[in-house]
């Protein structure tokens, strides 16, 4: 289909992450050209359910959104912006480089992420990196892009705000109300509550949690469960979490250091992220990580490990704890096992799979169903916190992203409860026109995924 975006109109085109969770590509299309937000990978269906017979030998492929509709007129792709460092913003990046060879637009941490993961696959040249400060307005191409910083559940998650001549779009990327998220600076109303002055015409917004009532929850509560936990237990610590949530391992360590523990970490991607917070100024000094190989020399009731693995993969640190086949470390039922984590939608079995073999160990497993005491706060925002965002900027329109279809809907009802005059609900491929005049066209364009690794 011939889509060209002319000079009155401002169109909005999700190639990936509108009707799933996972794999974000978002292309904003104005005057002839377009601006890609995000370039991010999900996990397909599993290629066989082998699962069914031998737990965890099942195969994910990584997929990333097929970006053949840009890379046919990648003349008209003025940048690249990247609104956090999650994989499912810019885990394809890299391997989609060659469709897309366009500046990229980000803030110092998600670059530092991202310049690694080129480095490890041997990217041959540099890629053209513009580092932006939080709060900074930049021309690109016909668009003028404004960082808004929001908080999330990693460093620099940031909202952005599209102007043209035509009219101004809020791109609230993954976000929710946190006063006090432990890393950067708490939520600030006055920056959103100015946006009312531009009549924003579309707010495109996360819907993740929009079907949970009530507000999300703090970073910081964590601090008080995980400490409760960690400091009553006997024997050896295993909190297992996402890597890239730096805000939880400051808290792990400042935990640690509470209950003179020492902390170790069980997985590469736990040691790459410190690395990148330590380069980018987000990990204290005081803060001290152990090398895992000490871990066994160590009294057990002194040992904090943090692993990799809370969705049961079979490479990660915490599925060879539970298998006995660590080199580092063996468990026993003295030891606690504290999943600071969600159960990624798909993953139900792994997770549960894994449970057991720590349970036929007598480890303790502890996850947020078992107590009362926060373990892990979400990074998205719950309804009472899209109702205060959409109150604050009050746009015109709400379209939904980030979601799976009742996502999207239960967003849109939100909208809806605070009077926001129009929702556009639809999916991957569909053509929003944002101006001059609100509609939607389903199916305009085909929304292939592709593997990229398997
Ligand atoms: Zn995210
Ligand atoms: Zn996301």
């Amino acid at each position: 289909m011939n889509i060209s975006p002319n000079v009155n109109e401002l169109l909005f085109l999700p190639l990936g992450g509108t009707g799933e969770i996972g794999m974000n590509v978002n292309l904003y299309g104005h005057n002839d050209q377009w601006l890609m937000i995000d370039c991010g990978v999900t996990f397909d269906v599993p290629l066989k359910r082998e699962d069914d017979i031998k737990p965890l030998v099942r195969k994910h492929r990584v997929v990333s959104a097929d970006l053949s509709f840009i890379s046919n007129r990648r003349d008209k792709l003025c940048g690249l912006v990247l609104t956090h460092a999650h994989e499912d913003h810019l885990g394809a990046v890299v391997t989609q480089w060659e469709q897309l060879q366009c500046p990229i637009y980000t803030t110092a941490f998600t670059a530092e992420v991202l310049k690694r993961k080129a480095y490890r696959a041997n990217i041959p040249f540099d890629l053209p990196i513009v580092v932006v400060d939080a709060n900074s307005e930049l021309d690109i191409g016909p668009f003028t892009i404004k960082w808004l910083p929001t908080t999330h559940s990693i460093p620099e998650a940031n909202a952005l705000l599209l102007s043209t001549p035509v009219g101004h779009v809020l791109h609230t990327g993954d976000w929710k109300v946190d006063n006090n998220p432990v890393v950067g600076e708490g939520f600030k109303d006055a920056i959103f509550k100015s946006l009312q002055q531009k009549n924003i015409i579309a707010m495109v917004c996360d819907s993740t949690n929009a079907n949970r009532a009530g507000h999300s929850q703090s970073e910081k509560e964590c601090e008080k469960g995980l400490g409760d936990l960690i400091s009553r237990a006997n024997g050896r610590v295993v909190v297992t979490c996402f890597a890239s949530n730096i805000a939880r391992l400051i808290t792990l360590a400042k935990i640690a250091k509470a209950t003179n523990r020492y902390m170790c970490l069980f997985g590469p991607a736990l040691e790459n992220m410190v690395s990148i917070a330590r380069a980018t100024g987000y990990w204290p000094d005081d803060f001290a990580i152990t090398p895992r190989r000490h871990v066994g020399y160590l009294p057990k009731h002194e040992v904090l490990i943090i692993a990799t693995g809370s969705q049961g993969e079979p490479r990660a640190g915490l599925y060879k704890l539970a298998m006995n086949t660590h080199r580092d470390c063996d468990l026993d039922e003295s030891d606690t096992v504290i999943f600071s984590s969600i159960v990624i939608p798909g993953n139900e079995k792994s997770v549960k799979r894994l449970i057991d073999l720590l349970a036929e160990r007598d480890v303790k497993v502890v996850q947020q169903a078992d107590t009362n005491m926060v373990i892990h706060a979400s990074g998205h925002p719950n309804s009472e916190d899209l109702k205060k965002l959409f109150n604050l900027v009050k746009p015109k329109c709400v379209v939904p992203v980030h979601g799976e279809p009742m996502h999207l809907s239960a967003c849109a009802e939100v909208a809806r409860s605070q009077f926001i005059p129009s929702q556009l609900v639809g999916l991957n491929g569909d053509l929003y026109r944002l101006a001059p005049t609100l509609s939607i066209k389903r199916k305009a364009i085909d929304a292939p995924r592709i593997a990229i690794d398997n």
